[in-house]
C-alpha cells in the first residue's frame, strides 16, 4: 500500500494518519515485518493492525550467485508458480530487475518469459517486495544503514509491466517514497513492448525513465518479433514515445534492440532505425541475444554488433550495446523463465485479434 492508501486505512481505525508514515518506515528502511517489533505505534493499535492486515513478503525457493556478482532470487508466486528477479552489481550503482507478471501473454518470438505463456499478474506487494528481500539479503553499500544494495530498479524482469498498470503504479510509488526507499524516479525504469495507451497514461501519472522495446525498425519485421505491434505499429508507438519525453524536461527514451542473426542486425536495419530515431530525444541500447532452449535465434559476431553501433552513431544516435551479465545462472536478458503453467495466450494474429477480446482488453 502506498502512503495515501495505508493513511486511509488508519482513517478507518480512527487513528492518526501519520501512523502511516511510522509504519513505513519500519517496514521499508528498517526491514521489520512483525507489527510487535514496531515499538513506538501503540499496543492498541497494534493489535487493530494484526487482526485485520498482515505483511506477506515472498517466500525464497532459490538464489544463484554468477561468477560476475550477479544475483538471481527464484521467488513463489503460488500453486506452483515462481517469478525471478536479478541483482546486477555495478561500482556505481546496484540495479535490481524485478518481475511484474507470471509469465507473459505477448509471446515475443525470441524471449524465454513469453514462451512460458502467462498465468497472472503480481500485486503490487509482490512487485515491491522483491526489492525489499534483495536489500535485505544484500549487504549495504556503506556503512549507512540506509545506504541499500538497490539503486536502481529495472522492470525487465518477467511479464509486461504496462499491462499490469493497476499493481505496477503503487509499486512505483513505494520505491520513489523517501518513507520507503526513496529512488530517484530517474532511477526507476518501466521496460514495455509498446502499450500505447499505458505509456500515455504513465506519462501522465508516473515520471519514471521508460525503455521501449523496438527491437525492428519496420513494421513487417516488427510484426513477427514483438506481435504486440499488430495492434500498436511503430509510428504509432514512436508518437506515444515522444509525448512521453515531451512530459518532462531534458529525458531521453531508450530503445532496447535484442541483435538476433540475420534477422534484423544488417546496416539496412540500421539505416532505418536512424531514419525513426536521428533527431529525436532517443538512446538505443544493443541487447545482444540470449539464447535458451527450444528456439533457433542466435546472436551475431561481435563484430557486426560494432558495426551495427558504429552505423548509429555515424548518424548522430546515441547507441550502446548491453553488457551481458549472470548468463552462466540464466539470468541475462529474456532468459528469466521461472515456473510458470500457462493460462492465457493472447495471440495477435490477424483473425485472432477480434476472437481473443478479453486478452486484447486487458492490455
Ligand atoms: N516486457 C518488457 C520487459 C521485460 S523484457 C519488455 O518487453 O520490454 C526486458 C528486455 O529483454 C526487453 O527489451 C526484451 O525484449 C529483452 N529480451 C527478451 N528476450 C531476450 C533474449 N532472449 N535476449 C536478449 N534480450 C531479450
Ligand atoms: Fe513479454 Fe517482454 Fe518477453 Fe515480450 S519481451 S514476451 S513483452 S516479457
Amino acid at each position: 500500500m502506498p502512503q495515501g492508501a495505508l493513511e486511509s486505512l488508519f482513517a478507518d481505525f480512527d487513528e492518526k494518519p501519520f501512523h502511516a508514515r511510522q509504519l513505513m518506515r519500519w517496514v521499508y528502511q528498517r526491514g521489520i515485518t512483525d507489527f510487535d517489533d514496531m515499538t513506538d505505534l501503540s499496543k492498541s493499535l497494534r493489535q487493530k493492525l494484526r487482526e485485520s492486515t498482515c505483511i506477506q513478503l515472498p517466500e525464497v525457493l532459490s538464489r544463484q550467485n554468477s561468477k560476475d556478482g550477479t544475483v538471481k532470487w527464484l521467488f513463489e508466486s503460488g500453486f506452483g508458480q515462481a517469478v525471478e528477479a536479478v541483482f546486477i552489481p555495478e561500482p556505481d550503482r546496484g540495479t535490481l530487475c524485478i518481475s511484474s507478471q507470471v509469465g507473459c501473454a505477448l509471446d515475443c518470438a525470441f524471449c524465454a518469459t513469453g514462451a512460458q505463456g502467462f498465468n497472472r499478474n503480481l500485486s503490487a506487494a509482490e512487485i515491491v517486495g522483491q526489492v525489499w528481500h534483495a536489500n535485505q539479503a544484500l549487504p549495504r553499500r556503506s556503512n549507512d544503514a540506509a545506504d541499500f544494495a538497490v539503486t536502481n530498479v529495472v522492470f525487465m524482469g518477467m511479464g509486461e509491466p504496462l499491462a499490469n498498470y493497476r499493481n505496477v503504479v503503487p509499486a512505483i510509488e513505494l520505491l520513489i517514497s523517501d518513507l520507503a526507499y526513496g529512488i530517484s524516479h530517474r532511477r526507476v525504469t518501466v521496460s514495455t513492448s509498446g502499450l500505447v495507451p499505458n505509456i500515455d497514461r504513465l506519462g501522465d501519472e508516473c515520471n519514471v525513465s521508460l525503455a521501449v522495446s523496438l527491437h525492428a525498425p519496420n513494421n513487417a519485421l516488427r510484426n513477427e518479433l514483438v506481435p504486440i505491434n499488430k495492434l500498436h505499429p511503430i509510428e504509432t508507438l514512436l508518437d506515444a514515445c515522444w509525448r512521453y519525453a515531451g512530459k518532462r524536461a531534458n529525458r531521453f527514451i531508450t530503445f532496447e534492440y535484442v541483435m538476433l542473426r540475420d534477422i534484423n542486425d544488417s546496416l539496412e536495419h540500421a539505416d532505418q532505425l536512424n531514419r525513426l530515431l536521428t533527431g529525436k530525444p532517443a538512446k538505443v541500447n544493443l541487447i545482444p541475444f540470449n539464447p535458451f532452449e527450444g528456439n533457433d535465434f542466435a546472436r551475431p559476431e561481435a563484430d557486426t554488433i560494432a558495426r551495427f553501433q558504429n552505423r548509429l552513431r555515424e548518424n548522430g544516435l546515441v547507441a550502446t550495446t548491453r553488457r551481458t551479465r549472470g548468463d552462466d545462472i540464466d539470468a541475462a536478458c529474456g532468459q528469466l523463465a521461472g515456473k510458470v503453467s500457462d493460462r492465457v495466450r493472447v495471440r495477435l494474429g490477424a483473425k485472432k485479434l477480434g476472437e481473443r477480446k478479453l486478452g486484447v482488453a486487458t492490455l
